[in-house]
């Protein structure tokens, strides 16, 4: 008897331990919803957004006023494209340039509908609400929300001419391959981590874990996305391989993972992409569960355990203390 009594108050020290560990002080986040919900209906205001096009250089004020609004200081990078001015957004706290984060999103849209059934509507321009609109959502509200002691350790970049790929012989992702080739060696080995959000905005999303995204990274965010109970949304499963933002970053040997919907929803570059289409509840989940990540990965400089299961690590400690504990008592006896 005196023996089970001392393995059950040792299992009840045991759990409690474990219980404390697992209880880590979280980052409360602020990232609201309806705000970001907000900015896509504004994004949205000024009509579909091509690269070149007015809208886009009004939706590219707009953005750019309401960074500079809430502190940040903002860069536009032009450059050249097949005869078409594009621009990225750049916006930096303090002026600093070595920012280890580099939250991305495209701001443009796609210039033709071309997966419409309707042989006629696939030359019209789409409006974006959740292509284009809903990832540059997250990162206007982030860029409101996140703490001030992490905010000089990010760079946001809004990518313009992501989503012309294979009309009138344009590339996909020329906004980020251009940002990308204009980093020296010094700027590209102090990003410890690109995050990009592309299509996060859907009423019933679903983010499996991007094909090419580095997978320590992507631990690390679905890790969080489980402990704060939206592991229904960011979903354990290998998705698709997307050519997108992160890929020149990837490319360039720097950390990168891709949020996207995946499958691709069914309005996916059709004249259905509409606010209609988002919720404010998505893009609450994705942008608190990147806020929480943000203000980790700060806090922790970008390093991470070596990606053993818990278990593992259990077994290592439990199972020999359990042993040596019942050999010690019965000897005791
Ligand atoms: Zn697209």
């Amino acid at each position: 008897m005196r023996v089970l009594g001392s393995v059950a108050v040792f299992i009840i020290l045991l759990s409690t331990l474990t219980a404390q560990t697992n209880a880590q002080i979280m980052h409360i986040p602020a990232f609201d919803g309806d705000n970001a919900y907000d900015c896509i209906l504004n994004q949205c205001s000024f009509g579909p957004r091509p690269p070149g096009s007015e809208n886009l250089t009004l939706c590219r004020l707009y953005i750019s006023e309401n960074l500079e609004s809430f502190g940040w200081n903002v860069t536009l990078q032009n450059f050249t494209y097949r005869e078409t001015i594009c621009t990225n957004i750049i916006a930096t706290w303090n002026s600093s340039i070595n920012a280890s984060i580099v939250l991305g999103a495209h701001y443009d849209t796609r210039p033709e509908a071309s997966q419409e059934p309707d042989l006629l509507n696939r030359t019209k321009p789409i409006l974006g609400a959740n292509d284009g609109g809903s990832g540059t959502a997250i990162l206007m509200e982030l860029a409101r929300v996140l703490p001030e002691s992490v905010r000089s350790e990010i760079e946001i970049v809004l990518f313009d001419a992501e989503d012309s790929g294979g009309i009138n012989g344009w590339e996909w992702i020329r906004g980020s391959t251009y940002y990308v080739a204009e980093l020296n060696s010094t700027r590209r080995e102090s990003i410890s981590a690109m995050v990009l959000v592309d299509m996060v905005g859907d009423n019933d999303l679903n983010l499996p874990r991007e094909g090419s995204s580095t997978s320590s990274l992507q631990n690390a965010i679905w890790s969080i996305a489980g402990q704060m109970a939206h592991g229904d949304i960011f979903v354990d499963s290998v998705g698709g391989s997307i050519i997108d933002d992160h890929r020149p970053f990837l490319d360039a040997g720097i950390p990168a993972v891709d949020l996207i919907q995946y499958p691709f929803p069914e309005y996916w570059h059709t004249l259905q992409d509409t606010p209609d289409k988002c919720s404010a509840e998505s893009l609450e989940i994705v942008g608190s569960v990147l806020e929480v990540f943000i203000v980790e990965h700060v806090a922790g400089n970008g390093t991470y355990p070596p990606d053993v299961p818990y278990l593992v690590y259990a077994a290592i400690i439990i199972v020999p203390g359990f042993i040596i504990l019942v050999v010690y008592l019965y000897r005791k006896q």
